[in-house]
């Protein structure tokens, strides 16, 4: 007998609250710091440069701005090159659109999925040899995992090109015992809801360059000179977070060390059930790395398990179970059908395999057991459909 699914539904990454960030709400409230900044900004940004380890912080009205920002107080412009990694969500790569310039797509390697020294070092030697060297270098740490930082930094060093860590999805991850994000000359992190931590809707810029970091401030509240009137030499933007958020950032920084040990024990507890079948291999994590699998990821080998992972993925919807494919690399969207792209290798197309193999299982901190245990249930029906078609007996 089959048991009736309990269909409520399980989603991706939903956001988790700790129960205190209503109290700083209060403050914000009793005090009418309601409007942009505040107490509450400048504590939240205090917070993050500690954890981090980092001189500072600019707190910000979302990750895609910090990214904006970063690349502006870069001097990137009209006609600039800036290197961003492929196989990432498309606000790594619109900002620098936003400012006239031109994204070049670098692949992935298979050890972390993220961006490939290899292809990144022929993408320098050639951009040298034509004398358009990059201005900056955009690398994500995809669903929580570093990327090779050594590597990459070592390259950027050599050429002197300055790195921005997209961070969003690795707040509380390390590289070599350092903070996710604090490698680079700036990093980024989100508060959108989906992330590990959320303010609603939020970002932040990192960095240990405390002369860049105010004029962040700056350019992000509208690029306002000092002086009584409204006076402006340059365009800026409105991009600051507001001390409400912030507030909620607050609540939920205290407890970013708990999400983290959450969603790795979920990770755990996928690979124990799921980690034994052949064709299904989880995403890696790098030596002297610690992710905080802030989504569990495996890929689909069809040839081994007989399944494709558009089946898996129809399967799980059909249970109401919210998981999702692999980004979809940005040199694949219609939107940067033009641009520039290198590959790992000349055969191999690291970002785009992950794309079509790879599946996002539902992670968020709150998840309960027998909601996990529903996930797994269903992945092992599927997988088990395969071996022992309906119907069919041994
Ligand atoms: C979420 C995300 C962003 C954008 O952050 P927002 O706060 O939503 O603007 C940028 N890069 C990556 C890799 C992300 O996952």
């Amino acid at each position: 007998m089959r048991t009736m699914p309990t269909n409520n539904r399980i989603y991706l990454s939903p956001p988790h609250m700790s129960g205190r960030e209503q109290e700083y709400i209060n403050d914000a409230f009793d005090s009418n710091w309601i409007a942009p900044l505040g107490p509450n900004v400048d504590a939240f940004e205090e917070e993050i440069a500690a954890y981090t380890g980092v001189r500072g912080a600019v707190a910000l009205s979302s990750g895609t701005a910090a990214i904006h920002i970063a690349l502006h107080l870069l001097n990137v412009g009209k006609g600039d090159r800036v290197f961003c990694s492929s196989l990432t969500f498309v606000a790594s790569a619109n900002p620098i659109c936003y400012l006239g310039a031109e994204p070049i797509f670098i692949d992935s390697e298979p050890d972390t999925w993220n961006m490939s020294p290899i292809a990144l070092e022929r993408a320098l030697k050639e951009a040298a040899l034509a004398g358009r060297l990059p201005k900056a270098v955009i690398v994500v740490h995809l669903y929580g995992q570093s990327a090779r930082m050594k590597e990459i930094t070592a390259l950027c060093e050599h050429y002197e090109i300055p790195v921005i860590e997209d961070a969003a999805e690795s707040l509380g991850s390390t590289y070599g015992g350092l903070p996710s994000g604090s490698l680079g000359k700036f990093g980024i992190y989100s508060f959108n809801g989906n992330k590990i931590i959320t303010t609603s809707g939020g970002g932040m810029l990192i960095s240990n360059d405390e002369g860049a970091l105010s004029k962040a401030r700056f350019l992000a509240t509208q690029a306002r000179d000092p002086a009584p009137h409204y006076q402006h030499s340059i365009m800026g933007y409105n991009y600051r977070l507001s001390n409400l958020l912030a507030g909620v950032g607050r609540a939920q920084l205290q407890v970013l060390d708990e999400r983290v040990e959450a969603r790795r024990a979920i990770f755990e507890t996928y690979q124990v059930a799921l980690g034994n079948n052949k064709g299904i291999r989880f995403m890696p994590e790098l030596a002297n790395t610690r992710s905080n699998r802030w989504l569990t990821t495996l890929t689909v080998d069809e040839e081994k398990t007989g399944i494709k992972v558009s089946d898996l993925l129809k399967s799980l919807t059909a249970d109401n179970i919210e998981a999702r494919p692999v980004w979809k690399p940005l040199h694949m969207q219609p939107l940067f059908k033009d641009a520039l792209f290198y590959p790992h290798s000349e055969n191999l197309c690291v970002s785009e395999q992950l794309f079509q193999s790879g599946l996002c299982l539902p992670s968020g901190s709150s998840m309960s057991l027998s909601d996990q245990q529903r996930v797994i249930n269903r992945i092992q029906e599927v997988l088990l459909m395969v071996v022992n078609p309906a119907g069919r007996t041994f």
